[in-house]
């Protein structure tokens, strides 16, 4: 009896397998056609499907968020031989994000801060030089922020990224940001000795505190006019310790390297332990963070791509729109010009 019982249970799990892997195979050819259609499409199709390609990376609301529940690859299964398509692909959404960048521009009424926050290595710098690689400069201001400057410390530690905040009509985007106040210094929590705080209100809800501080400051940016959105690059240990190695034989990358890269692997666990009540805490719908997966560069990059596209749509951009008296008066000039002498 109990070995039918076994016997039968082997098949089943034999079949449960097939059905996984028929239904993997099924997924990751859907995946793909839908990103060769993506690559073949016009910016208009571009701007209205950016949504499906990105929202399942969306956390929205956060309060279930659990790490572990995301993954560090895209279920696309693409090899090398779909290298040039992905490229095409980046390159039509960087044309499609750049024709939204100039309307915001014109528009000048909104605004759109991008924060990356990621291990080391995760690709925040490379994933910022290409998906805003077609932007107009003039319409983008990158921030950089590293460990604070006395001077810096000597104010509450919104006040240096405030200072960087995207004017109307820009693209604000944060290489780390006030997000790394609930990561470097939580999984270090020694930093805060030289955050020159009272000591009363260094207590156990100091992190909890702080949630609620970004929490506010995002939603009090949001009603004036700057969205704000969130990208986690989620590379796995493994990935990271590849291009650690890469960094380390490759001549032309030894500068971005150290040993203090080295060590902060080290606390991997509770820095992911830190993330994901970040996540938990400060990923709202209006505010969303986005967990990419950043185990493959080119992938992470059209999702980032996508999700900032979305973000624009969602402004509803328009040009502005002239007056008869200005209609006229351009007329009048032109009338002019064409018979300037
Ligand atoms: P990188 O971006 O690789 O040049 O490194 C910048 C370093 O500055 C990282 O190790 C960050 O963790 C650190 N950093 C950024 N913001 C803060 C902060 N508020 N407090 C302490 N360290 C920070
Ligand atoms: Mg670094």
């Amino acid at each position: 009896m109990s070995k039918k019982k076994s016997g039968k249970s082997k098949l089943s799990t034999v079949e449960k397998n097939k059905t996984v892997l028929d239904k993997k195979t099924k997924q990751s050819s859907k995946n793909k056609e839908r990103l060769d259609k993506f690559g073949s499409m016009s910016k208009k199709e571009i701007i209205k499907s950016a949504e499906k390609f990105s929202s399942k990376y969306c956390v929205g609301d956060g309060k279930k968020f659990r790490l572990k529940d995301w993954k560090t690859k895209a279920d696309l299964n693409l090899g090398s031989d779909d290298k040039p398509l992905m490229k095409q692909t980046l390159q039509i959404g960087i044309e499609a994000l750049a024709t939204m960048q100039n309307i915001l521009y014109a528009q000048d009424t909104w605004s759109l801060l991008l924060i990356f926050q990621a291990m080391d290595a995760a690709g925040k710098d490379g994933a910022i030089k290409h998906v805003m690689s077609g932007v107009n400069p003039q319409g983008c201001q990158v921030s950089s922020f590293k460990v604070p400057s006395s001077e810096e410390l000597d104010h509450d530690y919104l006040w240096r990224c405030q200072k960087h905040l995207p004017e109307r009509g820009r693209i604000g985007i944060f290489n780390r940001s006030y997000y790394e106040e609930v990561l470097v210094v939580r999984v270090h929590e020694e930093i805060l000795n030289f955050q020159k705080l009272p000591a009363e209100l260094r207590d156990k809800d100091i992190w909890e505190n702080r949630f609620q501080d970004i929490r506010n400051f995002e939603k009090y940016l949001n009603r004036n006019g700057t969205i704000v959105i969130k990208f986690f690059l989620n590379v796995s240990k493994d990935e990271q310790k590849k291009r650690f190695i890469e960094r380390v034989d490759n001549p032309d990358k030894n500068w971005k390297f150290s040993t203090a890269d080295a060590k902060e692997r080290k606390f991997w666990n509770k820095y992911m332990d830190a993330y994901e009540d970040m996540i938990k805490n400060t990923s709202t719908e209006k505010s969303p963070w986005y967990v990419v997966p950043a185990d493959n560069k080119s992938m992470a990059r059209i999702i980032i791509a996508s999700a900032i596209i979305n973000a624009l749509d969602r402004m509803e951009l328009e040009y502005p729109k002239v007056g008869k008296a200005q209609l006229a008066e351009l007329q009048a000039i032109k009338k002019e010009l064409l018979t300037e002498k």
